[in-house]
């Protein structure tokens, strides 16, 4: 035994970046925004999931200050102990009221609320029903959670119904859980479908709403509304970091559920609550989507602008303001990003093993202006 216990290090980043899987972060040097300082130069944003360009807006960033200066920077323990302020249960009564629940609760991250939420719900004698492309959080949820956990095809509800059929009896509860948004494709769940078969087959259903909260319905409620079951038996849960430019996640559920969540959710009960300062953040965003519709109006009138240039283009099938292109290979993704980039357009590659099949995306953000979308599409067919 003379081998270094971390030799295999080496050899693994080895492999991955001859597979072209290799990732690097990038710098941003100023603020949030469709055009922004990248490693110095000028780009245009098409990496960001700021939908509504209000991470670097005025009014967030004073709530933000104005909660540092009355609370401080941490909040000094988790929620149960020391860690609770007023602007949290503020925060979580306007999130019930968006997404008309009895309640709400926020977790310090999206991936913290799904961890936490499915752990608590589901565990050795229950079963999960996943969709196969689901956020890597719900997939890493349902592993801690003990629970057996089945993949059903991407969107697909006859699949889901016979997995149903087949599995349900054999176990105690049964969660269904789905993005509503699926984050690397764009395309949405089937819900009303979907919550039929819960119904059907007495189960609980986990939506997770991160790309779709401020975008997707009339008021920005998420896919909920969109779909037109809003009011129906479901657990939301979604981020604070997306459209409400802050950090934090949070579920929004019947008032029982929550109680039981604050005293079951250990990523909830065992981790420090929401800085001040992205709380009061995400309780000035939600207040200036209820206020402000024609942000959201402006993201859609931009989404077609993209969709219009890149036409005649592998574009995969999209309903949200999340639009890609389909490659064949990691490396042509990757070089064509680099060739984007060199243009001043910043649209990074997604590879596997995050998606089975590479792809640039495209996320569109309010901010965008018209000319922006013809320089992506000048520069793709030059
Ligand atoms: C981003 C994302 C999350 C995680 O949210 P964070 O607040 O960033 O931790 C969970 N689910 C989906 C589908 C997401 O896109």
């Amino acid at each position: 035994m003379n081998s270094n216990p971390y030799s295999w290090i080496e050899e693994s980043l080895e492999t991955i970046h001859k597979a072209h899987w290799y990732r690097s972060v990038k710098t941003i040097q100023n603020r949030a925004g469709a055009m922004v300082e990248l490693e110095g130069k000028s780009v245009i944003n098409f990496a960001s999931n700021d939908y509504l360009a209000l991470a670097a807006d005025e009014r967030l960033i004073n709530a933000a200050i104005e909660a540092l200066l009355t609370y401080g920077t941490g909040s000094t323990g988790s929620r149960l102990l020391s860690g609770h302020r007023e602007i949290h249960r503020e925060l979580e009564s306007k999130i019930a009221s968006l997404k008309q629940t009895e309640d709400a609760m926020v977790f310090s991250s999206g991936y913290l609320a799904n961890l936490g939420t499915m752990a608590a719900l589901v565990g050795k004698r229950d079963l999960i029903l996943g969709d196969q492309y689901n956020h890597s959080s719900l997939k890493n949820g349902a592993k801690l959670s003990g629970a057996t956990v089945i993949d059903y095809l991407h969107c697909n509800t006859e699949d889901l119904n016979k997995k149903l059929s087949q599995y349900r009896l054999s176990y105690r509860r049964c969660l269904i859980v789905t993005d509503s948004v699926f984050s690397m494709d764009g395309d949405l769940c089937p819900l009303p479908e979907i919550l039929d078969l819960a119904q059907e087959f007495n189960c609980m259903l986990l939506l997770d709403e991160a790309h779709a909260t401020g975008v997707m319905g009339k008021t920005g409620a998420g896919c909920v509304e969109y779909f037109n079951c809003t009011g129906r038996e479901l657990i939301q849960m979604g981020t604070l970091s997306k459209a409400l430019g802050s950090l934090g996640g949070y579920v929004a559920a019947s008032e029982k559920l929550i109680d039981f969540l604050r005293n079951r959710a250990s990523s909830w009960i065992y981790t420090t609550a929401l800085s001040p300062a992205d709380t009061a953040a995400a309780l000035a965003a939600i207040k200036i989507i209820e206020n402000e519709p024609q942000r959201r109006q402006q993201l859609w009138k931009n989404t077609a602008l993209l969709k219009k240039q890149l036409s005649g283009f592998n574009i995969l099938p999209s309903l949200t303001p999340i639009i890609c292109l389909g490659l064949d290979s990691p490396q042509q993704a990757l070089e064509l990003a680099k060739k984007l980039l060199e243009a001043g357009i910043f649209a990074p590659a997604i590879r596997p093993p995050t998606v089975p099949t590479s792809r640039l995306r495209f996320s569109v953000m309010a901010t965008h202006q018209a000319s922006h979308f013809q320089q992506l599409g000048d520069v793709l067919r030059g």
